[in-house]
């Protein structure tokens, strides 16, 4: 029997960008942020459940493609990002990404998404939650250094979820910290421009650095970061490419996503292979200190995991029915006999 149209039960949901946006204008943008946060914080929880591996790299001149996969025994998920540095000089976006979630008892897809968008939210909330356990309790002020595309997404984590109230921006390029000083105008943030990364780092409780570049770069050096402060390092995420002074490594406890991932493309690249660092996983599970005292400098080496972009997709996955905001896509090759593919396209021709 020829079948017309393929069995709902065959279409795999997909969340274009559009979707996506109108996904996140629907709950509010501080909303999901917090959202997902809390999905990442549940799934750090279960870290040990987790298949886990460094992200499968592809390197060029130009930059990085990158595949991350994971699984909770249940659903499987993965993610393709790429990270290009120039991209944005050439109007491009430096990052990228798309991602699928899958069932692991018969492997069908279930969801694919966008996820150049669900990026900058996921890496957003992931940087609020580390915050949240290793940021001074009493923290105000954020310096946000390098404010591109992830820049806005930041600053709206840290004041939904730490209750930041003033965001200090700097960038090289003034028209990016324009860019981001319009977008956060509503936000009730008190926004202050800076014309050096010194200037934005005074006064501050937390430091952001989300710059790109495909090169060991000194974003902050060792002066620039004063007792208690908590940084959030984002931008350094890539062998050979790092934003911080290696001394203030050297003063800072650390705190890292999965350290055989971090040890390749995170600021602790720059030291030794035995160098410690604690899992923020264990902090968030009690197993780990994370903030011990008000003098203390912690250091958020983020590079992202995969583990938080399946937290994220399974947070756009239990939102589809309750927004409506998805189409469905015909990727499953679905015969009334499962093993008369060549019949099924016989008939359709
Ligand atoms: P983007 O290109 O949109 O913005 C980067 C900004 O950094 C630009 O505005 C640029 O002018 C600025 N910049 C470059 N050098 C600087 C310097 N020395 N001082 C101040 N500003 C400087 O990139 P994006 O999408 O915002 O991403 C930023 C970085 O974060 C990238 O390196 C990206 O790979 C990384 N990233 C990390 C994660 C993670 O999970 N850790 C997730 C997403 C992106």
């Amino acid at each position: 029997m020829t079948k017309p149209t393929p069995s709902k039960l065959a279409m795999v949901p997909f969340v274009s960008v559009d979707n996506m946006m109108k996904i996140v204008n629907t709950i509010g943008p501080a909303r999901v942020i917090a959202d997902i946060a809390d999905y990442i914080e549940a799934d750090f929880l279960r870290w040990e459940q987790f298949d886990k591996t460094p992200r499968v790299a592809a390197h060029s001149d130009e930059g990085v493609i990158e595949l991350m996969p994971t699984s909770d025994g249940e659903t499987y998920g993965f993610k393709y990002v790429n990270g290009h540095p120039a991209n944005m000089s050439r109007g491009f976006q430096t990052v990228t990404a798309f991602g699928v979630l899958a069932r692991v008892d018969n492997g069908y897809p279930i969801l694919l998404s966008e996820m150049t968008v669900l990026t900058a939210l996921r890496t957003a909330a992931t940087s609020a939650v580390a915050a949240k356990y290793l940021a001074p309790k009493t923290s105000k002020t954020m310096a946000m250094i390098g404010n591109g595309a992830q820049c806005e997404f930041q600053a709206l984590a840290f004041q939904e979820v730490i209750g930041i109230d003033t965001v200090r921006l700097y960038d090289i390029d003034a028209v990016a910290t324009q860019k981001a000083a319009k977008n956060l105008s509503e936000t009730g943030l008190n926004i202050v421009t800076c014309s050096s990364a010194q200037e934005a780092v005074t006064g501050a409780d937390i430091i952001t650095t989300c710059t790109a570049d495909k090169q060991y770069a000194t974003i902050l050096t060792d002066n620039m970061v004063g007792a208690g402060q908590h940084i959030n390092a984002i931008g350094g995420d890539c062998p050979g490419k790092t934003e911080l002074h290696r001394d203030i490594l050297l003063r800072s406890d650390i705190f890292v996503e999965y350290p055989p991932q971090t040890r390749i493309e995170g600021e602790i690249q720059q030291l030794n292979p035995d160098h410690p660092v604690t899992e923020l996983w264990k902090v968030i599970a009690g197993k780990s200190e994370g903030r011990k005292d008000a003098a203390q400098i912690t250091l958020f080496d983020s590079v992202g995991f995969a583990t938080e972009d399946f937290s994220a997709l399974r947070y756009v996955r239990d939102q589809l029915d309750r927004t409506g905001h998805y189409s469905l896509l015909d990727m499953l090759a679905d015969p009334d006999d499962p093993r008369d593919l060549f019949g099924m396209l016989r008939r359709a021709g």
